[in-house]
């Protein structure tokens, strides 16, 4: 399967100093489904925002479907972002006193689909997270799982190459986390690639990649943390 995340010795320092991420390799394959887990400070959000191209490397290559990110411009990085990326967070963020209808109808503001067809596919997208009924709601009127529920749709409404989410039972009770991880594997299951930051460690039991992150450093992987091209030519360059 095609990498649609790379990281080859990236490395991300903040202003002042800190190193959040330091010399990580890790190839996601289109189709993985990959916890990234690790104590708080150990840079798993520094992770999960150059993934999302939230951010850029300080030093390294950072390829994201395909597409070397220190080659791009800003606006290039933009519609990488607005196209293939879909982002789910611990608190929703949805907007307040908007339908969730049209909250998740604007996931495709970006992509040139005129509005009957984002309403529609809105609509498609509510459903396909068991929303059907909840359409026309705001969000206070949902319930915190019903809100992430939402969001989910939003975040895939646009068919991104990749999700992306931090957080996202973390506020939730047990059997809405549940509900919420079951959408995440089912939406694996069709072929999403799934990046999950967690510290809840029930869910990222049942993931099928644990990647472990330990003072900006990958500590474990049980999945591979380089494709095989890359360690050989690693060892041809004498690492
Ligand atoms: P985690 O998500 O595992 O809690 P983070 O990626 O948020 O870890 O943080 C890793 C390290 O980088 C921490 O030491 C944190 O304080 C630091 N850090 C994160 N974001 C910034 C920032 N914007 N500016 C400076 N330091 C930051």
């Amino acid at each position: 399967m095609r990498p649609v995340v790379e990281f080859e010795n990236v490395t991300k320092t903040y202003p002042g100093g800190v190193t959040a991420v330091s010399s990580v390799d890790l190839c996601i394959r289109a189709g993985e489904l990959v916890a990234v887990v690790g104590p708080s400070g150990s840079g798993k959000s520094t992770m999960l925002h150059l993934m999302g191209t939230l951010d850029r490397p300080s030093a390294g290559r950072l390829t994201i479907d395909g597409h070397l990110v220190s080659t791009l411009s800003d606006r290039a990085i933009s519609a990488l972002r607005a196209q293939r990326i879909g982002f789910v967070f611990q608190q929703f963020h949805l907007a307040v006193g908007v339908p969730v209808l049209e909250t998740v109808a604007d996931g495709l503001l970006y992509a040139g689909v005129a509005v009957r067809e984002r309403r529609r596919r809105a609509e498609e997208a509510l459903s396909r997270v068991g929303l059907d009924q909840r359409m026309h709601h705001l969000p206070h009127q949902l319930s915190g799982g019903e809100r992430q529920r939402a969001a989910i749709a939003r975040a895939v409404i646009g068919r991104p190459a990749l999700l992306l989410a931090d957080e996202p039972t973390g506020n939730l009770d047990s059997a809405s986390g549940a509900a919420v991880l079951e959408l995440l594997r089912e939406l694996h299951a069709d072929g999403t690639t799934v990046v999950v930051i967690t510290h809840d460690r029930e869910m990222a039991h049942v993931l099928d990649r644990r990647v472990e992150m330990r003072d900006g450093q990958i500590v474990s992987d049980t999945g591979t943390t380089t494709t095989s091209e890359q360690t050989i030519a690693r060892a041809g360059a004498g690492r």
